[in-house]
């Protein structure tokens, strides 16, 4: 599948739309006043560190639960071609931030080749997906 990059707007859109959430996270932790004259820096660093890990791991849960959700619920074996029921497997990816989101990922088992493959909606059968 060809990579397809973002374009500079974008990425602008998103950080507008995330900049918004930024203003929800602090009326949601410090309340409408927002935060006192005793919160430093770095704890007001540590609730944005919270939020981007969290919206990382949302984010890819999404994206990769809407693609598995677009493989049906049935898959041709990349060895014999037999369709063999898709399930979901949780399993854990870690990101490149060190942080890990929950795979919701689609997999599948051949009786026949007594192997389980692993089709995802970004690569070619029998690939993980692409995170
Ligand atoms: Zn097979």
């Amino acid at each position: 599948m060809a990579k397809v990059k973002l374009t500079s707007e974008e990425i602008a859109r998103i950080e507008e739309l995330a900049k918004g959430w930024g203003k929800i996270i602090v009326r949601r932790h410090w309340g409408e006043q927002g935060p006192g004259l005793d919160v430093d820096l770095n704890e007001m660093e540590e609730v944005a560190m919270a939020a981007v890990r969290a919206l990382l791991a949302g984010t890819l849960e999404a994206a990769t639960a809407q693609q598995a959700d677009q493989l049906g619920s049935e898959r041709a074996c990349p060895d014999c071609g037999r369709v063999c029921p898709l399930q979901r497997a949780p399993r854990p990816i870690v990101v490149r931030t060190g942080s890990t989101f929950d795979h919701d990922e689609p997999k599948a088992h051949c009786p026949a080749c007594r192997r389980d493959f692993f089709p995802s909606a970004s690569g070619p059968e029998g690939e993980h997906a692409r995170v």
